[in-house]
């Protein structure tokens, strides 16, 4: 019982040294002294001012150096041009003064560019040295032209001879080769449209009435 008793008070004894010890140390202030954080860092642009953020001690917690105010970047990211021409066949260009497009500076003058041959802008196109195929020849898309700059855009391509006859005077003569062309070749709207003209008609009678004959007398 007695050897209970002192382990005991032993054990008190060294709970009394030992408490002590910690609260004297949880007293003591922080030195701030080992790592530390920045809060709040805003970095700065040409537009807004920054803000070099607040300094905590990692340790205990505290804020430590209030930050401060970054002033504004004087490095431009954005670039915009305003004013820009595109050149022509014609006309030179202008690349456009440079500005700021965060917070609107003037950076720098636009330069004048030389005119650009390829580039017709709004000018029309117009086709020259065109042929019209007929049926036995062929023709000619035509060369296309700018009429600002006279030059040539595109050449033209080979057209096909059409195999075609065209009768436009209804001769049954091909207007293009001097062909004969068989009867068959007009429309039947056409020849209907033929019979209605009265000189047209007796002579439509005429053949027919010379057929007839020609088929009694045996031919
Ligand atoms: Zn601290
Ligand atoms: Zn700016
Ligand atoms: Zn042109
Ligand atoms: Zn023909």
């Amino acid at each position: 019982m007695k050897k209970v008793f002192a382990i005991l008070m032993s054990v008190l004894l060294l709970a009394f040294c030992l408490v002590p010890a910690f609260a004297a140390d949880d007293a003591e202030p922080c030195q701030h002294l080992g790592a530390t954080e920045n809060r709040g860092y805003i970095a700065p642009t040409c537009a807004e001012e920054g803000f070099s953020g607040d300094i905590y001690c990692l340790n205990c917690g505290e804020k430590i150096a209030d930050g401060y105010v970054l002033e504004k970047s004087q490095i431009h990211r954005n670039a915009v041009a305003e004013g820009a021409v595109q050149a022509t066949c014609t006309t030179p260009g202008f690349t456009g003064d440079r500005y700021c497009a965060d917070c609107g500076a003037f950076l720098s003058h636009g330069q004048t560019t030389s005119i650009n041959p390829k580039h017709h802008g709004d000018y029309s196109l117009e086709v020259r040295n065109a042929v019209e195929p007929t049926c036995g020849k062929g023709g000619y898309s035509g060369d296309t032209y700018c009429s600002g700059c006279n030059q040539l855009v595109t050449e033209g391509i080979a057209l096909r001879p059409t195999g075609e006859h065209t009768d436009a005077d209804g001769d049954n003569v091909c207007d293009d080769c001097g062909t004969q062309l068989p009867e068959a070749t007009r429309s039947f709207k056409d020849y209907f449209l033929g019979l209605l003209n009265p000189k047209t008609f007796f002579r439509v009678l005429a053949d027919l009435f010379k057929t007839f004959i020609k088929t009694l007398a045996g031919q």
